[in-house]
């Protein structure tokens, strides 16, 4: 997608902004000039940010303004121990309200909806992003934060929540729950609107038919304001996003270098009205594509698009030779009529070989045959998509565990 002129003047007052509060991006960006950044060229030259640089600033090196204009921080963690911390200015607040409020916008949400917000509050963004989003928009917030399932369905029931925040998992283990105690009767809940990581289509039908709801993947990440900065609409093509607020780039997350609309690769962001902790080409780790824009959405906004989350760099893992992600696995899945959505991958050491063993829930555990049948179904499956042998192993339903934030499905024990 061509940059346009609005997009670089907004890139320069950035620039000029982190030059000024003399922080990280002054040391990282020391010798560039914002007015030289005259094309989508010199743009490209710019050096990505990392996690790991922000890490290295704490506590507050990334702030780009004087510190009685911060009025918030909120903090992701990291694996290594040390927080990054995101201050906010009144402004940033404000704009992550707006987003928000364009998200549940596209959604069909209204102010007559009553959203039931389970994500958490704290340093951690989720839930208070969900809860600016609805006041700004007039409906009424259900502040419920995560866990105590007896509570949330007795809420949902009470309260006759509209619409359901959650990550997938917890919305599947919500649906399961209100399956089990026969009360989808009593539950009003019309959309859901899921933290987007990747959940393959099948967990997508079971959330949507259990709950009677239709679906909507929201992504965002803390240090680019939240979630709210993407949503798919009614028409499913894709999550629409923000371009007045946030360019996107697409790279190769092996070179670095960029890619074309349509081509699969690592999500790069740069904030282009961030006051507090703007970023500059800050590498995601997510693996998704912009969708070209010949073919432009039937529901006629004109934000551009970015597919769902394919999964992460990150957990993009390389066995015998060949690229694993979980949004390969969850293509397998759809094909195999036994398979329900969830599984995991562990993979470990034989013989100083590695082995992938592939526990996948079903309902046909429990005669000997049929789970023999399934199991080598699943391994030829697997075999003929990525070439690779796998130990298949059927587990029943709910056996696996279920987490209220993003889940892990590909675990590496190699050493
Ligand atoms: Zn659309």
């Amino acid at each position: 997608m061509k940059m346009s002129d609005q997009t670089l003047e907004q890139i320069r007052t950035q620039l000029k902004r982190v030059n000024r509060a003399g922080g990280f991006y002054a040391k990282k960006l020391a010798g560039v000039d914002p007015d030289d950044i005259r094309s989508q060229e010199d743009f490209q030259r710019l050096p990505f940010s990392e996690k790991s640089d922000l890490r290295d600033a704490y506590p507050l090196g990334l702030a780009a303004v004087p510190e009685e204009e911060i009025v918030r921080i909120h903090s992701s963690s990291g694996t290594t121990g040390v927080p990054v911390i995101i201050p906010y200015t009144k402004k940033d607040v404000d704009d992550w309200a707006l987003l928000f409020h364009r998200c549940y916008e596209i959604a069909g949400l209204t102010k007559k909806d009553r959203i039931h917000i389970t994500p958490g509050y704290g340093l951690w963004t989720a839930g208070i992003g969900f809860q600016l989003g609805a006041e700004r928009l007039g409906a009424m917030a259900l502040p419920m934060g995560p866990g105590n399932t007896d509570k949330q369905i007795q809420f949902m029931k009470d309260m006759r929540s509209t619409v359901l925040c959650a990550t997938s998992s917890y919305a599947l283990l919500l649906a399961e729950e209100i399956e089990k105690r026969g009360c989808k009767s009593e539950i009003c809940l019309r959309k859901g609107i899921i933290g987007s990581e990747r959940w393959g289509e099948k967990m997508r039908h079971r959330i949507a038919g259990e709950l009677g709801v239709e679906l909507y993947d929201i992504y965002g990440l803390t240090e680019v304001y939240g979630p709210g900065i993407a949503i798919n609409c009614e028409y499913n093509t894709g999550m629409h996003y923000f371009d007045d607020y946030l360019y996107f780039e697409i790279i190769n997350s092996k070179t670095g270098e960029n890619l074309e609309d349509g081509e699969l690769g690592e999500l790069v962001i740069t904030t282009l009205q961030k006051e507090g902790a703007p970023l500059i080409r800050y590498r995601t780790h997510d693996l998704t594509r912009i969708i070209p824009d010949d073919t432009p959405c039937p529901c006629g906004r004109r934000y551009p698009r970015i597919d769902v989350i394919l999964g992460r760099t990150d957990d993009m893992v390389k066995v015998k030779g060949v690229n694993i992600f979980p949004g390969q696995i969850d293509d397998i899945l759809k094909t195999i009529p036994d398979a329900s959505s969830e599984y995991q991958v562990f993979i470990d050491h034989e013989h100083g070989k590695d082995r992938i063993t592939v526990f996948v829930e079903t309902a046909v555990v429990d005669a000997e045959e049929q789970k023999q049948h399934f199991e080598k179904t699943l391994k030829d499956a697997i075999k003929s998509a990525i070439n690779i042998t796998v130990v298949p192993k059927a587990v029943a339903l709910g056996e696996l565990p279920r987490s209220e934030k993003k889940s892990t499905r590909i675990f590496d024990y190699r050493y």
